[in-house]
């Protein structure tokens, strides 16, 4: 059996990463960055980027890389899980002790 690679790539018009996630640096009309959960001020109503491959969009979408675990088998599998990936690693989660293991508090379902 011979092994390929097979590069993942991003869905047009999906869009959830540039929803679920916060982004602290500066978007355009955005200068504050991005809450969680919030559509970014430069996606289109079609779900496209606005300012692609402009300098003003923030580093951190440049480097974001789409992967099947991320984008999931469509727009709403992809916004559930970065949702529950952003909270499992928001700052403010506390981490427990459990059974004499370190373990981070689950997230509510969403
Ligand atoms: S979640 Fe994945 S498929 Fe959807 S916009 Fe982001 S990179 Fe593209
Ligand atoms: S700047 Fe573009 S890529 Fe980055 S979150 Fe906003 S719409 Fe998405």
């Amino acid at each position: 059996m011979v092994a390929s690679c097979v590069e993942h790539s991003c869905r047009p018009g999906c869009g959830a990463c540039c929803i679920a996630p916060s982004i602290s640096s500066p978007i355009p009309g955005m200068p504050s960055g991005k809450p969680a959960g919030v559509r970014c001020a430069q996606l289109t109503a079609d779900n496209r980027c606005r300012i692609f491959g402009q300098a003003a969009r923030p580093a951190v979408c440049a480097r974001l890389a789409p992967t099947p675990e991320m984008c999931g088998a469509g727009a709403d599998e992809a916004l559930e899980r970065l949702s529950r990936w952003e909270l499992l690693t928001r700052p403010e989660i506390p981490e427990r002790w459990h059974h004499g293991k370190r373990t981070v508090c689950r997230a509510p379902a969403l």
